[in-house]
């Protein structure tokens, strides 16, 4: 999928940075509540506008309505675009379209099954059907699990159990 970054070679700021160099450094941010993954895992950085007089906007979009992580990922997306940005640089939440599990890489979604959640349903390929696949066991990789509760640690995971190992799992809910 191709990147929704403008590709760049202005200078954003008297430290010489580019608007690729911000993306990149906005990209890298912990998300709070998984800290494995980045925002650039979770596609949450939309996009970065600069205008021709020199006006920035950093668009992002929060995982879902209501998720508590997005304060604390706006407040730092805001101080590093203050710290790095030309003065009056703005931070705008895009709320359409909605944010969809399908946005995150594939880095994110294997750094998610490392760190003990299975990852939500693959994306979709152009053309092709949306799929709805069984949860991966993080432990065994075994496919024949089953949800418990849609309630998982946080409320973007839902609580699983895997019938082979018996292992517990949250797995990140799929959200189109
Ligand atoms: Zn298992």
């Amino acid at each position: 999928m191709a990147s929704p970054i403008a590709p760049g070679r202005q200078l954003v700021s008297a430290t010489m940075l580019t608007v690729d160099q911000l993306a990149a450094t906005i990209g890298d941010i912990a998300d709070p509540e998984i800290p494995v993954l980045t925002l650039s895992d979770l596609g949450i950085l939309r996009g970065i506008d600069l205008a021709a007089d020199g006006h920035l906007v950093v668009r992002i979009t929060p995982t879902y309505s209501g998720c508590p992580a997005i304060d604390p990922i706006r407040r730092e997306v805001e101080r590093v675009v203050e710290e790095l940005g030309p003065p009056d640089a703005e931070v705008r939440m895009e709320l359409s379209p909605p944010w969809s599990t399908d946005w995150m890489s594939d880095d994110g979604r294997r750094k998610l099954l490392d760190y003990g959640i299975a990852p939500p349903d693959p994306a979709a390929e152009p053309g092709c059907a949306l799929l709805s696949m069984p949860a991966r066991c993080p432990r065994c990789e075994s496919e024949d699990t089953r949800e418990v509760s849609r309630f998982g640690s946080t409320p973007c995971q839902a609580q699983h159990v895997c019938n082979a190992c018996l292992e517990p799992f949250d797995r990140f809910k799929t959200l189109r």
